[in-house]
């Protein structure tokens, strides 16, 4: 079970530090991957305080060429360098703000791979394009046109764009029919098998009905990582689910 705590461009120095002393008092399942990605700046701030902590620690972004001229942008090798494992790539924030789009989101991913990082590739629809019926035809032209030409490890995070920092969440069949739906495809351009980890509004109260979807991996979470209460309680429900399956 993975669990991506993104704090997007959130938390300081202090914050974080208050936030370690938590987890170093956390009893972490074997069984439960938790990794957070924090501000650029303050990866090798995290990195150094959680070093005997089993987390990981990711990138919320790389750029889609390994160096250059490139003013304000971070590259994979450097995520990597500074104990990255992972990197998200295409979150729909960097679509909508930076844009990002799907060609510039497999190059991001490549480089990622390249050095040897896991990439979690975001993808998801808009309010209207799920209220046409577009949803699954949407995200399967993210998902081709995003998808690097090869990879060992990588992941799939579904974030519908309008359940992002909403307080709302698709219905348990969207969810199921969304990610039967990735995985397939993803299976038949590349022969591997991902894990979908499920992002919106993801928090202590839905996070049990969220887990027991079918195909649902783990959860990408934002608003309610940012607080240590709450990202341990998302973290403990997880744990629970995984004992009663
Ligand atoms: C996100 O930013 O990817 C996200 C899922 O945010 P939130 O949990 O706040 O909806």
């Amino acid at each position: 079970m993975f669990i991506a705590a993104n704090w997007k461009m959130n938390l300081d120095k202090k914050s974080i530090k208050c936030f370690v002393k938590h987890l170093q008092n956390y009893k972490f399942s074997k069984n439960l991957q938790l990794c957070i990605f924090p501000p650029t700046i303050y990866i090798d701030f995290l990195s150094e305080l959680t070093k005997n902590i089993p987390i990981s620690i990711g990138g919320q972004n790389c750029h889609h060429q390994s160096f250059g001229a490139f003013t304000g942008e971070v590259s994979a090798s450097s995520l990597k360098e500074f104990g990255c494992d992972f990197v998200i790539i295409g979150h729909s924030e960097r679509r909508i703000y930076n844009k990002e789009t799907n060609e510039n989101i497999k190059k991001c991913a490549q480089f990622g791979i390249k050095s040897n990082l896991k990439p979690i590739i975001c993808v998801g629809e808009n309010l209207e394009q799920r209220e046409n019926g577009n949803a699954l035809d949407f995200i399967e032209k993210q998902i081709t046109d995003c998808l690097p030409e090869e990879f060992n490890e990588l992941m799939i995070a579904y974030e519908p764009i309008w359940s992002i920092g909403t307080g709302k969440i698709p219905h348990q069949s969207e969810i199921k029919e969304m990610h039967k739906n990735i995985k397939e495809i993803v299976f038949s351009k590349s022969k591997k098998n991902v894990k979908v980890l499920y992002g919106g509004s993801v928090n202590e109260q839905n996070i049990q009905e969220i887990l027991s979807v079918n195909n649902v991996d783990g959860v990408l979470v934002g608003g309610a990582s940012l607080k240590i209460k709450d990202l341990l309680a998302i973290c403990g429900s997880a744990v629970k689910h995984l004992k009663n399956l």
